[in-house]
């Protein structure tokens, strides 16, 4: 930092150490340019109007400098001026900070900076394969990329070059266009096709930029062109825009699968019953109306059953609502392992369980839940060192085709509160019309 204000250097140091960050302030230009020669620092905080030269000037100097043209340079201003403030971002300050100055917004731009350059050298982290058949041009491709420390791979044979993407899944590719046995055009091609390699970067490195060839290439999915003999900086800029770019298309990619598990764990959690684990009443009903169409279309019987446990109200009073719920969970897993193929079961109340037969006639059904019914007699559920068991009473309906979802339900419920009047564990047939 050069600032003449020894209260704002203590403030950017207070700041800037808090955060581990390795800190300097000078309180001139002067001492400022000896300062980054030795400090080589990522960013530089500089007061706008300095004494001895002004802050434009110290940025035309910095950006002319091949060792500091990369430094960023924040201009701390006493007030805005749109004028300066955007000449300076156009001559390459990196932003402005205004007064009154805080060692928050301070840490922010330090950190905005760190994080650019973090996701510029991670570019580097990128894999890059060259398929290339001269020896002298891997060489020089060798040579570049080991000095820049990229993570890389030569494949000299074009007919092996599927395999080895296979193996080391680079981010890009480096293709020669003119191979023996196999081209670049070619290689590409079959690249395309491939549902597993297809998402690599492509840039095809050649001598021929006749448009012809330029289009058959991009038509074949190449993304990028180098003319041969290529520039390194050329190649390296290149290579850094589509290794950000294919970095950012992984990223979407992944967060697109992280919402997608999302959006199934969401629908799923809004169709269940968190303490049974079953389908909820609504999807109960949702389900119920589809089976309605279905069978309507097949000309097949739909058939329904209501169950609720007896005397549960008692249960809770005896043994605790903890015990209660144990035994709901336990009368939910045993009819769902006696559920026969094909049936739905949900928790349609409290206490209170739906089951639809598609497919099932009444008697059918009324036998199959008859089997539910004895199912649920004969468990026994543990719970804290005592053994308990329920029973339940049901009521069993099929659906005559012509009756609505309500009237269908309450002519099953009916059914089941005869069973509860005529002593409670047994199933009862609902009467239609
Ligand atoms: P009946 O045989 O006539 O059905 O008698 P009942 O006591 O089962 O019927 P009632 O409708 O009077 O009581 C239902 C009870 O079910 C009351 C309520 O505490 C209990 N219950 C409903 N949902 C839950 C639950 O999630 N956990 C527990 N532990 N109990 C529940
Ligand atoms: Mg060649
Ligand atoms: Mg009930
Ligand atoms: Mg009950």
């Amino acid at each position: 930092m050069i600032h003449s204000d020894s209260q704002v250097r203590n403030m950017a140091k207070t700041a800037f150490e808090s955060r581990s960050y390795a800190f300097k302030a000078v309180d001139s230009v002067k001492d400022g340019v000896r300062t980054i020669s030795k400090f080589n620092p990522e960013i530089i905080f500089i007061e706008e109007n300095q004494p001895d030269i002004d802050a434009s000037k110290l940025i035309n100097l910095l950006s002319a400098s091949k060792n500091t043209k990369n430094i960023c340079v924040v201009v701390m201003s006493d007030g805005y001026d749109k004028d300066t403030r955007l000449n300076g971002l156009k001559s390459g300050v990196y932003d402005f900070m205004y007064k009154p100055y805080t060692g928050e917004e301070m840490k922010n731009l330090a950190d905005s900076v760190r994080s650019f350059s973090d996701d510029v050298t991670d570019t580097k982290s990128g894999r890059v394969l060259v398929v290339e058949d001269s020896r002298i041009v891997c060489m020089v491709y060798e040579e570049i990329f080991t000095r820049l420390g990229y993570t890389f791979q030569i494949e000299s044979d074009s007919t092996r070059a599927v395999d080895t993407i296979r193996a080391f899944r680079p981010d890009l590719i480096l293709m020669d266009a003119n191979m023996p046995d196999l081209d670049g055009f070619e290689l590409t091609e079959m690249i395309r096709r491939d549902r597993e390699l297809r998402s690599v970067r492509i840039i095809m490195v050649t001598s021929d930029t006749k448009k012809k060839s330029t289009v058959k290439a991009l038509k074949l999915g190449v993304n990028d062109f180098l003319t041969k003999p290529f520039d390194e900086e050329v190649l390296i800029a290149r290579m850094s825009t589509h290794l950000n770019g294919k970095r950012l298309y992984d990223d979407l990619l992944k967060a697109f699968g992280e919402l997608n598990s999302l959006k199934d764990r969401l629908e799923r959690l809004s169709i269940t019953d968190g303490l049974t684990n079953l389908y909820n009443h609504r999807h109960f009903y949702d389900t119920l109306l589809d089976e309605m169409t279905k069978a309507k279309e097949t000309g097949s019987p739909l058939s329904t059953l209501l169950f609720d446990i007896d005397h549960f109200k008692t249960f809770n009073d005896t043994h605790g609502h903890k015990a209660g719920d144990e035994v709901l969970r336990a009368t939910a897993m045993v009819m769902s392992e006696a559920l026969p193929e094909g049936a739905f079961l949900a928790r349609y109340g409290g206490e209170e369980f739906g089951v639809l037969f598609p497919g099932l006639s009444l008697e059918e059904a009324f036998v199959e839940g008859d089997r539910l019914r004895h199912a649920v007699e004969n468990a026994k559920v543990a719970f804290e060192g005592k053994i308990f068991s329920v029973t339940v009473s049901g009521g069993v309906g099929e659906w005559d085709g012509e009756i609505g979802d309500g009237p269908l339900i309450q002519m099953t419920d009916a059914a089941l509160y005869k069973s509860k009047e005529a002593g409670r564990n047994q199933l009862t047939r609902a009467l239609s019309g």
